[in-house]
């Protein structure tokens, strides 16, 4: 049996991307492998592990975390750091399966 964590992509939103929420929230956004729901967490990664990869700052190494849905493990993986409106458009370009940011 495969006992790795399925994978997702996570989006973690900052400054002029994240003005539709508290400011004082950090968190990773990402919707479950298993169950599909919508989820986010903490974020606990510092931002200085955060590279620059294809043109995003990326999270290559991720996070694992539970499902608050489905109670099912999974990594988060890349984490990418989103700064602003532009960034967000680029993100939705090259990631265009992932629905992530497309929730208004
Ligand atoms: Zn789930």
């Amino acid at each position: 049996m495969d006992r790795r964590n399925l994978e997702t992509v996570g989006v973690r939103r900052t400054g002029w991307a994240a003005l539709d929420r508290d400011p004082q929230q950090d968190t990773v956004e990402f919707i479950c492998p298993h169950c599909g729901a919508r989820d986010k967490k903490n974020a606990r990664r510092e931002r200085a592990l955060y590279h620059f990869t294809d043109g995003f700052l990326q999270d290559l190494q991720g996070e694992v975390t539970q499902c608050h849905a489905c109670k099912q493990y999974l990594r988060v993986v890349p984490i990418v750091m989103l700064h602003d409106q532009d960034e967000t458009r680029r993100f939705e370009a090259v990631f265009s399966d992932e629905e992530l940011v497309t929730s208004h």
